[in-house]
């Protein structure tokens, strides 16, 4: 990833895994970790399905899950797979019907939980139809779903019983079906046991691994959950492709990943925004501002870093580092560039005109684009 101004990263070995494929999308090996979400719509309901997908993908996200709760959803499906702008992944749990009708509408890939399939049987015939498909086959394992044979063993669902409830069925299906195109997750709701799991199986498996805290909870919380989990897992090198569970808009889940693959230096996609967090001196509505910036420079793939500042005292100094920035005063605000004062605007213009610079740094270095 391409610095910006000052920016220093932790430096981070990845863990060597093999390449798989969802549809044209790889993951593992050396390709850049992969963001994916799940639609929240009615699966049902292709029309709200698709527009969802798009806004996802017009936010970053590469692959996108829906749920298959019943036949309707699945008939649903074949369309939203031909639509679709990114690689669908058909969400299955207890009925293997369902998957294969998935598989016939030309999923790119299969995330089943072998803990809430109760005919174990019937899912040799899934296995081989997902084989011959050659989709991908995502083994996601649950803490709240776990097989009662390991609950009996371990006395709870802890990261050890996860991870022998994921080798169990990964060695499954690469011996009996010689089935490699997989990845594996092991989720709990508590941040820390997901770690100890995804450690744990990271030391027995080399299958690129889908990494993030199932049902993490709101904005704020499950922000938090994911990124000390997820953060704590790239920094050690683990995690090929991220999912930020949030109870919200499921781009916000998006902008949370890059926002974490950003700050650990492994892939950028929007503008690094700084803000000051405003006191006595601030005489403009700077949480508006602020508001306002990061709302335009949502639509802005860029590598640049800007700095909304609310008064002029410390304003460019502490965003000396920015490429850009925006200082609050009385009725006015300053326009700065890499530390140095550009101009200024009366405060009704300094928006437009700040986005006008923005867009003009741009265009004089159009390296910071990102595709
Ligand atoms: S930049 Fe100005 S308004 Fe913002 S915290 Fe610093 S001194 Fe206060």
């Amino acid at each position: 990833m391409q610095k910006t101004r000052g920016e220093m990263f932790p430096r981070i070995s990845r863990r060597k895994t093999r390449e798989i494929w969802v549809g044209k999308v790889a993951i593992g090996g050396d390709n850049p970790i992969r963001v994916q979400s799940m639609t929240n719509t009615d699966t049902r309901d292709v029309k709200a399905t698709l527009t969802q997908i798009e806004r996802l993908k017009e936010a970053g996200c590469e692959i996108v899950r829906v749920a298959l709760p019943d036949e309707r959803a699945v008939w649903a499906l074949r369309e939203i797979v031909r639509e679709s702008p990114v690689p669908i992944i058909g969400d299955l749990h207890f009925d293997i019907s369902l998957g294969e009708k998935a598989i016939s509408a030309g999923v790119a890939g299969l995330r089943i939980n072998p803990g809430t399939i109760k005919n174990k049987k019937r899912l040799d015939s899934l296995f081989k139809a997902a084989k011959e498909s050659g989709l991908c086959l995502r083994i996601g394992i649950n803490a709240g779903s776990l097989e009662s044979d390991l609950l009996r063993k371990y006395g709870r669902p802890g990261p050890f019983a996860m991870v022998e409830s994921a080798l169990r069925w990964v060695n499954y299906v690469v011996e009996k079906f010689d089935y490699y195109n997989l990845k594996v997750s092991l989720k709990s709701s508590n941040w820390w046991e997901t770690v100890k799991a995804y450690e744990e199986f990271s030391k027995k498996s080399d299958f690129p691994l889908h990494i993030g805290v199932t049902e993490a909870g709101g904005l704020i919380g499950g922000t938090i959950k994911n990124t000390l989990a997820v953060g704590y897992l790239l920094l050690k090198g683990i995690g090929d492709t991220i999912r930020i569970s949030l109870t919200a808009d499921p781009v916000e889940e998006v902008y949370v990943a890059y926002e974490i693959l950003r700050n650990l230096g492994l892939r950028s996609l929007y503008p690094d925004i700084i803000a000051c967090p405003t006191c006595g001196r601030c005489e403009i509505d700077l949480m508006k501002l602020y508001r306002e910036v990061e709302r335009w420079a949502r639509g802005v793939k860029a590598n640049i870093k800007l700095a909304v500042m609310g008064c002029v005292v410390n304003g460019p100094g502490e965003a000396r580092e920015a490429d850009l920035g925006i200082a609050g005063g009385k009725g006015v605000g300053i326009i700065f560039r890499e530390g140095r004062i550009l101009k200024k605007v009366k405060e009704e213009l300094l928006l437009p005109t700040f986005f006008q610079e923005v867009e003009k740094f741009l265009k004089e270095h159009p390296e910071r684009l990102n595709p």
